[in-house]
């Protein structure tokens, strides 16, 4: 899992974590749950670092910690799917979170899912989902970035639960902001 370009500008420091931390918390987000299933196991865990990384193909990529038994589950299954979850889906991210609940046999105990192409569990209710394909996993220092090549993917209407600032938040409004074109 080596990177494709490494830097050699190491005469430049690093950042102290506290600072890194506090500066990555104002940075606000959805909330997803990933996924697989191997054979009759199925994992799931809760996770913010989702990109929609490429339109041609169409690709998402996925930052995990790479001593989760989910990184070794969604590479020998080859496929995962990432639910993204809907405003009054909290207690799914809690339970996604939690130590000990990532892993269960045949289905997760206390969280619907569907199945779409893969086979990988798809959160009920959820605002929207990418199915995927391994396409490629590459090392992020701690966390392996696991790139999917779409199956299927739906998203329906709603809000989206949001995380900030160490909290879970909601937005009052889908309306975009008055006067302000997004493009
Ligand atoms: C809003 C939110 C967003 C989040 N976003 C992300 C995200 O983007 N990416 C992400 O990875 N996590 C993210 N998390 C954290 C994640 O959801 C879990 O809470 C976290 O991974 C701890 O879960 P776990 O230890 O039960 O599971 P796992 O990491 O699946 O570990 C299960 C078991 O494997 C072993 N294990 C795992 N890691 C190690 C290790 N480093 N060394 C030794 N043994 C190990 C341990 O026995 C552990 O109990 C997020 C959490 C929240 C609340």
């Amino acid at each position: 899992m080596d990177a494709l370009l490494a830097s050699g500008r190491d005469d430049i420091p690093e950042c102290q974590e506290s600072d890194f931390r506090a500066a990555a918390g104002k940075f606000a987000s959805g909330v997803t749950v990933v996924t697989t299933r191997n054979g009759c196991e199925v994992y799931g865990k809760t996770v913010s670092a989702f990109g929609s990384l490429s339109l041609d193909p169409l690709m998402v990529s996925v930052s995990i910690g790479r001593l989760s038994p989910l990184v070794a589950a969604i590479l020998k299954a080859e496929v995962f799917a990432v639910s993204v979850l809907r405003h009054d889906q909290q207690q799914v991210s809690r339970h996604f979170s939690t130590r000990g609940n990532g892993r269960a046999i045949g289905a997760f105990p206390s969280v619907g899912t569907e199945k779409a192409v893969t086979g990988a569990p798809v959160i009920s209710g959820c605002l929207s989902y990418f199915d995927c394909r391994l396409e490629n996993v590459v090392g992020g220092g701690d966390h392996a970035i696991i790139i999917g090549r779409v199956a299927a993917a739906a998203g329906g209407d709603g809000k989206p639960l949001l995380y900030f600032d160490g909290d879970y938040r909601e937005i009052r409004s889908t309306a975009p902001v008055a006067g302000v074109p997004a493009h």
